[in-house]
């Protein structure tokens, strides 16, 4: 699996609408200070679903879409995707290519789509689940972080450690099902209290 491309239209400094292409080996986005680069890595976190305004370098969510500048409209929208190559199926899902995008109106609507469909943040977390890239996975790794893995608790590395394991589904899949036993369980004690109303 790689990245192939990421598609960007009104997302921060980007007015229009551009594609970055990615060949094997390693690509460099260079440019002058303030010219958008960390804008590129702050798409990539949005489009897998970071819901925090402040990890984007905003202040709210609305600040992602373009605010226009002294010649230009600000953008009622911004749309960011991303395909990745999957004919390793390394990704859960029965296509060689996935696109996963995520548009936001400044009305605060929002939506997420996987090849096309309409899915929900949770299916978007699920498909990218230990394979490191989700916005908490290790491939991307923005300034200073490097340095607040090291000097964070033991408990949040061990969560890296966790997702580079591949072991983080079984966790959440462990916890959705101890939250349905414990719903069963307060159920089960509702239908006790009424039967021995009953008697
Ligand atoms: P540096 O090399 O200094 O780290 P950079 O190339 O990484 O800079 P970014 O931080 O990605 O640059 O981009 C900052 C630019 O993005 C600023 O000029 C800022 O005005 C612009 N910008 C951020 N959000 C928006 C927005 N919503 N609308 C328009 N421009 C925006």
């Amino acid at each position: 699996m790689y990245l192939k491309s990421i598609e960007i239209y009104g997302f921060k400094s980007f007015a229009n609408k551009i594609i970055f292409k990615f060949n094997n080996g390693i690509t460099g986005i260079v440019g002058p200070n303030g010219s958008g680069k960390s804008n590129v890595g702050d798409a990539v976190r949005w489009v897998l679903g970071e819901q925090s305004a402040k990890q984007l370098r905003g202040s709210k969510m609305e600040d992602v879409i373009f605010s226009g500048t002294e010649l230009r409209k600000p953008q009622g929208s911004a749309y960011v995707a991303i395909t990745l190559d999957n004919s390793d199926h390394s990704l859960p899902i029965d296509y060689n290519e996935v696109t996963v995008a995520r548009r936001v109106y400044r009305s605060g609507e929002s939506e997420y789509l996987i090849n096309g469909v309409v899915s929900r943040l949770k299916d978007v977390n699920s498909l990218f689940f230990d394979t490191g890239i989700g916005k908490e996975g290790y491939s991307i790794i923005g300034q200073g972080q490097i340095e607040r893995i090291l000097s964070g608790k033991p408990e949040e590395r061990r969560e890296l450690f966790d997702e580079a394991a591949g072991i983080v589904k079984y966790k959440k899949n462990k916890a959705a099902t101890e939250k349905s036993l414990e719903n069963e369980r307060a159920n089960l004690s509702r239908v006790k209290d009424i039967l021995g109303e009953l008697e």
